[in-house]
């Protein structure tokens, strides 16, 4: 299917490596200029690479930067063209008891997984509009549906973000416009991040990474990890040209993990 978004631009957050380099890829595939972003230069640098070997026919800019910044946002908006693709990314927040967190402890969380997309949105959206056509793709988490104890940061940092991205999705002089905004949200993909996650659960119960590995995928009925690959086909799929009546919408990829019906 040829998604028919050859030649725009895309802004990818927080994508030199795990999902955001999924999503990345994949529509750097579909012919789609991207700049990438990422604190890390050199993961960012050979990630750039590897995009330009995908695909020598567009072109892959990499800015390094914290995106939960204004700085890091200003660098990544100003490296971009125009902004026809936005995918929305960070690093999740540790996981804890919420007996232990601080006010800048919430803050963080709240500025890189809230107002980070927010201000990228508000950067954006309307002159995506003024083009008639745009796609906001939101990377969050399972957690926002089915919330996970520990991860108390990333439960209400992501679900404001949705409870927002929700009311604008909605606007009509963005969607008659041909503009979407949808929210992704992984359940386990094999990832650096879910690598950590496991090795800290590991530490903390005594078994090997392995066995905490294989426990997990026997709770899901893929019994395996998602791959990144996999999070980027729905991606572009989302930010095609065929996506257009798709918006507001918080869609699970999670290999059939929640359990409920909607
Ligand atoms: P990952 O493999 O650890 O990759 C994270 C990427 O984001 C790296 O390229 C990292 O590079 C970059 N990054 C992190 N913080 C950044 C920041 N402030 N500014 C710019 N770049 C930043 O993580 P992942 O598994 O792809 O996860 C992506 C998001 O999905 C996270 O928010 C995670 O919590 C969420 N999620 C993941 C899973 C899963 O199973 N993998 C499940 C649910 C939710 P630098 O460190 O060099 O900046």
């Amino acid at each position: 299917m040829d998604m028919g978004i050859a030649g725009k631009w895309a802004l990818v957050c927080a994508a030199s490596k795990g999902l955001g380099k999924g999503c990345a890829a994949a529509l750097v595939r579909e012919g789609v200029n991207v700049v990438i972003t990422a604190r890390g230069e050199p993961a960012l640098q050979a990630t750039a690479a590897e995009l330009r070997a995908l695909n020598p026919l567009v072109q892959v800019l990499a800015v390094a930067g914290d995106i939960a910044t204004p700085e890091g946002r200003a660098a990544a908006l100003a490296a971009c063209p125009q902004v026809d693709i936005l995918v929305n990314n960070a690093g999740g927040p540790p996981p804890g008891d919420f007996r232990d967190w601080d006010r800048d402890t919430w803050l963080k969380a709240i500025d890189a997984n809230m107002l980070a997309p927010i201000e990228l949105i508000k950067a954006t959206v309307d002159a995506m509009a003024g083009r008639g056509f745009g796609r906001v793709l939101n990377i969050t988490s399972g957690a926002v549906k089915a919330p996970i104890d520990t991860l108390g940061l990333s439960n209400g940092a992501r679900t404001g973000l949705t409870g927002f991205v929700a009311g604008l999705a909605r606007q009509q002089r963005l969607v008659s416009r041909n503009v979407t905004l949808n929210n992704l949200l992984p359940g386990a993909f094999d990832t650096d991040r879910l690598r950590v996650t496991l090795a800290g659960a590991a530490a903390k119960t005594g078994q090997s990474v392995e066995a905490v590995a294989d426990a997990r995928k026997a709770g899901t009925p893929a019994r395996r990890f998602g791959s990144a690959d996999e999070f980027g086909a729905y991606c572009a799929f989302l930010c095609s040209a065929h996506a257009g009546y798709i918006t507001g919408q918080n869609l699970l990829i999670d290999g059939g993990a929640y359990p409920g019906t909607f």
